[in-house]
């Protein structure tokens, strides 16, 4: 698996200069229920296909991007920063303040 992450400060680099973040997933209200919760720590969609994933730039601007790629061909849609509504068409906003929240 080797292919290019478009980083916004840095430029395409190596997904080696990279360390993956997961998938990004909606955080449930802090009143969920224990099974919402128990999902959200998880269960994971494990997609094949279009997925929105944390990328952090370890060996480079030490930075947290979130990434449009394609789980098949690794074809990186889109690189944007936490909180950025996403450019791609019909793809939702989804609630990336930060991994883990
Ligand atoms: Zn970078």
């Amino acid at each position: 698996m080797s292919f290019l992450i478009p980083c916004l400060n840095c430029g395409p680099r190596p997904v080696g200069e990279f360390r993956y973040g997961g998938e990004i997933l909606k955080r449930p209200r802090p009143e969920a229920s224990d099974r919402d919760w128990a999902n959200y720590f998880y269960v994971r969609r494990n997609t094949a296909g279009p997925e929105t994933e944390w990328w952090y730039h370890k060996f480079g601007c030490r930075q947290w991007l979130v990434v449009e790629r394609d789980t098949v061909s690794n074809v990186v849609a889109e690189t944007r920063w936490p909180g950025e509504a996403a450019q791609t068409p019909g793809k939702k906003a989804p609630s990336d303040k930060g991994p883990g929240n």
